[in-house]
């Protein structure tokens, strides 16, 4: 028996006999080199960084597929992307090489574009103004224009009264999915920008074929972690691993939740840490419809401001599929999540058709909400800094005890000259993960 094993895990070694018959067979014990929790980006990424350097990694993973966060959703048959969608900054993420690697055709996201209208229906305003504003908006939050300071979005921009006060909000809840009141400028001045790329076939589909080869568990959701020992014990219904360590790759919104018990409990940094985050509302929902088209080229791009707190994107038609995926944030899109799926695609649906026209209704088919923030594995689109709290990345990217590393979107681009400028994203998520198995690695 492994010397990480104790006689409580060894109690349930009976159970996971059953359910993790290989590594019993293997050794007699529960032991493998790392535990990966997640077998999202963050999660897919360390665990092939660890094969990559010879060390033993099982990926515990609570969902009945891999990906997480990135996911290729085929359930009204038409695929669309319920997570991520982009590689941004493709020029030096991981996931465009990746792409490469696994002969995924990856496309500059305005081949497909059937152009873009702006609608706005929050009454009589100069839209062209409105639009125009953004660009100085997002001078505000440039680090070249000098340092930006640890505020709120909204304060940064002149407040509630500023003139670009729409803008900021728009920004920061179309991109970020919160209200601009609750994201840290200095936060969202780090991340790095550069050319987006979309993946042809599904980011979703290349990151269950980047996640093929490893030993993953899926419907194992984890329970517990206990780190008082040399290791650690990771408690799950189906028995207990013990390793040399866990990358936990947990969504910012999980552990905030508590859904994962830590014993002992984490330190106070790692609390200060998750307890300066926020995780945005980012949702979408997709609608099928007959093949109608209600007049618009594929690949139209329709924003529809609502109201100064609210406001929808329609991706239209994209690649000619019969899918209109529609997109919003911040409280808006916790109104609409909190009526559950049907209610949800009924009131998108509503709404969509007040623009292209009753014949929507008819033409419909079926739809999907993809709810983030209420989904029990995510508990959010992805992370921010609360304002006056820039350093939470660096404090829940520390290692605890050299045997629990937390990785994953909201530590992303540690390093020096890095500053986190990853964070939020599927590439910073994969670097994270393979960062915190190198650092394991390293460590014998
Ligand atoms: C609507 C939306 C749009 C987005 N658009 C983009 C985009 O265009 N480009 C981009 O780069 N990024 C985008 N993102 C962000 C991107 O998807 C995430 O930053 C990234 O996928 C996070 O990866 P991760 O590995 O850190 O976390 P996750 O992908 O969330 O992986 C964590 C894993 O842990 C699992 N888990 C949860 N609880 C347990 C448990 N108790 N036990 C075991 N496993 C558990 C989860 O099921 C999940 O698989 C978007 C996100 C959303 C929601």
């Amino acid at each position: 028996m492994s010397r990480l094993i104790t006689r409580r895990s060894a109690a349930f070694g009976l159970a996971a006999a059953a359910a993790f018959p290989n590594i019993i067979r293997a050794q007699n014990v529960f032991d493998v080199d790392v535990v990966v929790v997640g077998a999202g980006a963050a999660g897919i990424g360390a665990a092939q960084e660890l094969r990559r350097l010879g060390k033993r990694a099982l990926v515990l993973e609570a969902r009945g597929r891999v990906g997480g966060r990135v996911y290729t959703n085929r359930t009204l048959g038409d695929p669309w992307e319920a997570g991520a969608l982009y590689i941004h900054w493709s020029d030096r993420n991981p996931w465009t090489q990746l792409a490469r690697d696994y002969g995924f055709e990856t496309l500059d996201p305005s081949s497909s574009s059937g152009g873009t209208r702006f609608v706005d229906m929050s009454g009589p305003s100069d839209g062209r103004q409105r639009r125009g504003a953004f660009g100085i908006v997002a001078n505000f939050f440039d680090s070249d224009n000098g340092a930006v300071p640890d505020v709120s979005m909204l304060e940064r921009v002149g407040g509630a009264q500023s003139e670009f006060r729409d803008s900021a909000m728009a920004i920061a809840r179309m991109s970020l999915g919160d209200e601009p009141e609750r994201i840290s400028a200095a936060d969202y001045a780090r991340l790095w920008a550069g050319d987006d790329l979309v993946v042809q076939r599904g980011y979703g589909a290349l990151a269950e074929r980047a996640a093929e080869g490893l030993d993953v568990r899926l419907s194992t959701p984890v329970e517990a972690i206990d780190w008082s020992g040399a290791g650690v014990r990771v408690f799950t219904k189906s028995g207990v691993i013990g390793a040399r360590a866990a990358i936990v790759t947990l969504p910012v919104g999980v552990l905030q939740k508590g859904s994962v018990r830590f014993t002992p409990e984490l330190p106070q940094r790692t609390r200060d840490g998750l307890a300066g985050l926020g995780m945005g509302a980012l949702t979408k929902v997709a609608l099928k419809f007959n093949g109608d088209r209600f007049g618009m080229t594929p690949g139209t791009d329709l924003w529809v401001r609502l109201s100064a707190r609210a406001s929808i994107n329609y991706e239209c038609f994209t690649n000619d599929s019969n899918i209109v995926v529609a997109f919003f944030g911040g409280d808006h899109a916790r109104d609409i999540m909190a009526k559950g799926e049907q209610g949800a695609v009924r009131a998108v649906l509503d709404e969509f058709a007040k623009h292209v026209g009753a014949q929507a209704q008819k033409a419909f088919i079926g739809g999907t909400l993809a709810g983030w923030a209420t989904d029990p594995f995510s508990y959010g689109a992805y992370s921010h800094a609360l304002p006056g709290r820039a350093n939470a990345r660096a404090l829940l990217a520390e290692p605890v005890g050299d045997r629990l590393w937390f990785a994953g979107e909201a530590t992303a681009g540690v390093g020096p000259g890095e500053n986190f400028g990853g964070a939020m994203t599927a590439g910073g998520a994969w670097i994270a993960g393979v960062a915190a198995a190198k650092k394991i690695a390293s460590l014998g």
